[in-house]
């Protein structure tokens, strides 16, 4: 359904995408993975038609980018970085104003609205200004508005940055609503549990390269287990630890001690299964923690183990950039 093939752009001599290639199928949710910077959004404005890539092709439902932008337009929702609702308008009106620029009758619009403001969750606030919808509200508006003509291809730009985790699940549920209705969907995402959650198909990208592509279960194998953290009650319990980690998780364990001599962390393949026995041998031997946490690997994980630079070593969009995105 969407097939770029390495794809290049560069903004002046700075060179944004480095020769991308992913092939998306039918009805998959697709996740594009990576930092600040990495090129997410440059990959979805050459996919809806935005901006031109310098070379390679990029064929979404059919249609070249480059030579077909109408029709390929026409396949496509698009669901920016920023929700793109007219705040002086009502949620019903704003879907209406879609609906009619799209060439629907005035009858076909209300009903077309009517439903997707049911579908989002959105029929008690239809009559208020989307002004003064939260910020969950907002996204969904504008996730419904990309959803009017019901297209084949979805395109959502870091959907859930800035809500609150609340609203970021009731976002999830919608995507995944989606694909039920066969759409597929490539969004571009920071969080590594986002893709992991959604994802048929996980791309990690970074500084305009595809590093790593497979399912969220190939990424997690290729990056290691999960981790354990223990936060030892007494320092005289370190040495006992080590050796219950070493007797119980064996040499994968890799064990690193924190300098208060407290604090442990150590690689778990086998997970809860690990965390608990390690707690019910520390518990046998009278040995008390005041924290202990299982943790899936982080984005900052996953790029210090592809590309050995965690993500905070990178440097940030300029607010010129944001600036340019936002617009
Ligand atoms: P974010 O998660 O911050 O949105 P991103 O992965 O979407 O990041 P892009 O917006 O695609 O990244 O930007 C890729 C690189 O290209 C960045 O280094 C950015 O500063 C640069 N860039 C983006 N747009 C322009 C532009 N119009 N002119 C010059 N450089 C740009």
């Amino acid at each position: 359904m969407i097939r770029l093939e390495n794809l290049r752009k560069n903004y002046g001599a700075f060179r944004a995408l480095d020769g991308i290639s992913l092939d998306i199928e039918e009805g998959q949710i697709f996740g594009l993975l990576g930092p600040n910077g990495a090129g997410k959004t440059t990959t979805v404005k050459v996919l809806s038609t935005l901006i031109r890539p310098d070379s390679g092709t990029a064929v979404v439902a059919g249609h070249s980018v480059t030579a077909d932008p109408t029709a390929v337009r026409r396949s496509i929702g698009l669901s920016g970085q920023y929700a793109a609702v007219d705040e002086k308008l009502t949620g019903y009106e704003n879907l209406v104003m879609v609906a009619r620029l799209y060439g629907m009758s005035r009858r076909e619009s209300a009903a077309r609205a009517r439903e997707l403001l049911a579908e989002f969750g959105l029929s008690d606030v239809t009559g208020k200004r989307a002004g003064a919808y939260s910020g969950g509200m907002r996204r969904r508006l504008d996730l419904a508005s990309a959803l009017v003509v019901r297209p084949p291809v979805v395109i959502l730009d870091e959907p859930t940055t800035g809500l609150d985790p609340r609203a970021r699940l009731d976002t999830w549920e919608v995507i995944t609503t989606l694909v039920r209705g066969g759409t597929t969907v490539l969004l571009t995402t920071q969080y590594l549990e986002e893709a992991d959650q959604l994802a048929d198909r996980i791309a990690v990208i970074d500084s305009g390269h595809v590093i790593a592509e497979g399912t969220s279960t190939d990424l997690k194998g290729k990056l290691g287990a999960e981790r354990i953290t223990l936060t030892l009650t007494h320092r005289d319990s370190l040495d006992r630890t080590l050796r219950i980690l070493d007797r119980i998780i064996g040499d994968s364990a890799h064990p690193q001690t924190d300098s208060s001599g407290l604090r442990i962390t150590a690689s778990a393949p086998l997970g809860q299964r690990d965390l608990l026995q390690v707690l019910a041998a520390l518990d046998e031997e009278g040995h008390s923690v005041t924290e202990a946490a299982l943790c899936r690997p982080t984005l900052d994980d996953v790029f210090l183990d592809l590309t050995g630079q965690p993500t905070s070593a990178r440097p940030a969009r300029t607010p010129a950039d944001t600036a340019e995105v936002g617009a």
